[in-house]
């Protein structure tokens, strides 16, 4: 949902094929909307992905396929092996040697593409939060999935906010707003590093789900966490070149939106290591020039362009 003056929005309703709806029709009272709004539904059958049980399912078939798991190992250090390939260093100083290295650190990748590589990547950690609110009584069955709530985005400037149904904590709704202040991945303030997020999202649900959300005394619990942005908030997928040529890849800046892509990510980069190209994404037609490291070279916003 957002104002119907915004080409972004129009735009992203109409890429994504979704189909305008009258809020009050479909969700009664839930959502008051300013005049001059329009909602639209993208996806009648999404859904929401359970993170932590995602990545703990993807890591097992992985190891089921012979890959090897290594936790809390920093990779402090990645530099050409002496024969060819890559030489990948960690804090304890334990060294691996392969052909290929794809590189997907996060937050963390600017300073490491720095001090392996010297390259600037213009890729910002924010820090952000998720916060759960409590949903007001009366109102905790409507809000949830079960119930047909949606997972919605709303778009006016300045309180771009985001939510999933009331799920996995009962009663609490995740409301969120999508960015935060700049931070320093490695030391951040965890109570205070969120800025003014918090205020801005009581002040939409203030005006947008008034009867629905309580936001007297806060949020019932706020969970520090970190964006990897880039200027246009488009990913980084490309190799690192310089000395490594084609033997480290980069996934990276995913900027908030990147979960949902992990498997087809995923697949392009160990494509990318293995061949040199991602051949399945280029027979599907995907154009991954989009995604190029240097496209930041000549304009600093580059995909952002007005739509
Ligand atoms: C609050 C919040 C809400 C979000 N909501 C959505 C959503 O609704 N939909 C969606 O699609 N996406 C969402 N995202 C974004 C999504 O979580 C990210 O795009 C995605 O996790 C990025 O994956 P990644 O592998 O690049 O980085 P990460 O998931 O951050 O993984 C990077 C990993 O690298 C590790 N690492 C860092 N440095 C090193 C090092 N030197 N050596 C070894 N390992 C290292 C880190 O410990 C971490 O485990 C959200 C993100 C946040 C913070």
């Amino acid at each position: 949902m957002g104002p119907r003056s915004s080409a972004s929005v129009l735009a992203a309703i109409r890429n994504a094929g979704a189909e305008e709806v009258n809020l009050a029709a479909r969700w009664g009272d839930v959502f008051r909307v300013p005049d001059g709004w329009v909602a639209a539904v993208s996806d009648h059958g999404a859904g929401v992905l359970h993170a932590t049980e995602s990545v703990e399912m993807f890591q097992a078939l992985a190891v089921k396929k012979g890959a090897v798991v290594r936790d809390n190992a920093k990779v402090v250090d990645i530099r050409k092996g002496p024969e060819g390939g890559v030489v990948v260093k960690t804090s304890t100083g334990e060294e691996f040697s392969g052909a290929k290295c794809v590189v997907t650190v996060g937050a963390w990748t600017s300073k490491l593409v720095k001090s392996v590589a010297g390259v600037d990547l213009p890729i910002q950690p924010l820090h952000t939060l998720v916060l759960y609110w409590r949903i007001k009584p009366g109102h905790e069955r409507e809000l949830t999935a079960e119930a047909g709530f949606p997972t919605f985005s709303s778009y006016g400037d300045p309180h771009y906010v985001y939510s999933t149904p009331a799920l996995e904590r009962p009663g609490l709704i995740k409301i969120n707003y999508h960015g935060g202040p700049p931070c320093d991945p490695d030391s951040r303030d965890l109570i205070s590093g969120g800025g003014d997020v918090v205020e801005r999202v009581a002040q939409w649900i203030d005006e947008f789900m008034p009867g629905f959300v309580e936001t007297a005394g806060g949020p019932v619990d706020s969970l520090p966490c970190m964006y990897s942005m880039t200027p246009d908030e488009d990913f980084v997928i490309d190799f690192l070149g310089g000395e490594f040529g084609q033997n480290v890849v980069i996934g990276a800046g995913f900027s908030g939106h990147g979960f949902k892509m992990g498997p087809a990510v995923g697949s392009v980069l160990a494509e990318m290591a293995m061949y040199g190209e991602a051949r399945t994404a280029a027979e599907a037609g995907v154009e991954l020039d989009h995604f190029r490291i240097n496209r930041f070279d000549s304009n600093p916003t580059e995909n952002a362009n007005d739509l």
